[in-house]
């Protein structure tokens, strides 16, 4: 069976591009067309593909796997490759959260932690399994986030592709729970450690937000 991305996956990856390559200042706007050649993020090939895959999320459709791993491949070229895919992270993490019922979103910055808690953790594997196609378990004081197929590894040098899962985990997390733990690579494909895990202190989570 051919493996399959939530199609936001690929989206997150071509909207970090795109935001990264769009210019800041009055100055470098005037000169946009001229940058419309060097910069991917800015050309028509990526706009069509936003909107493509745009339609593609709303209907709830899956893409192959390949596409995903493919783009991620040209963002691995850049030298500023971490900061995208740390970016395609977050942005992939918000979209994730926004199809959160409002209702629930506001229970949770609301209720005790106690109570709120297992409902993030609930969301979190729910969100890490649809758009990561990702697992993720309790083991004691510890979140873990396994990927068994990566679609960022080995895209850049070392483990830099791996960045884009632990910007998501991380900001899933921000959101769900309101603060930011520490979020480590413990296991590595990269490293022939079979998969990429990822572990968040849950504890150390509950007690910043109890603070
Ligand atoms: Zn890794």
């Amino acid at each position: 069976m051919l493996a399959t991305v939530d199609a936001l996956l690929p989206l997150s990856l071509l909207e970090a591009v795109r935001d990264v390559d769009t210019p800041e200042g009055v100055l470098e706007a005037e000169f946009v067309d001229e940058l419309r050649n060097k910069r991917l993020g800015l050309s028509d090939t990526v706009y069509s593909q936003i909107k493509r895959y745009t339609e593609a999320v709303r209907r709830n459709h899956r893409t192959p796997q390949d596409d995903a791993v493919a783009l991620a491949r040209l963002i691995g070229r850049r030298p500023d490759a971490e900061a995208v895919l740390r970016a395609a992270g977050r942005f992939l993490a918000r979209e994730a959260y926004m199809t959160v019922s409002p209702v629930t979103r506001g229970a949770l910055k609301v209720m005790p932690s106690m109570i709120s808690k297992p409902i993030a953790f609930r969301k979190t594997r729910r969100l890490a399994q649809r758009y990561l196609n990702a697992t993720v378990r309790r083991v004691g004081q510890y979140v873990l986030l396994e990927v068994p197929r990566s679609v960022t590894l080995g895209v850049a040098p070392g483990s830099t592709g791996c960045a884009f899962y632990e910007s998501t985990l991380r900001e899933l997390l921000r959101l769900l729970i309101g603060t930011t733990g520490s979020v480590e690579h413990t296991r590595c494909a990269g490293r022939g450690e079979g998969s990429c895990e990822w572990r968040a202190d849950w504890r150390g989570i509950d007690r910043a937000r109890t603070v």
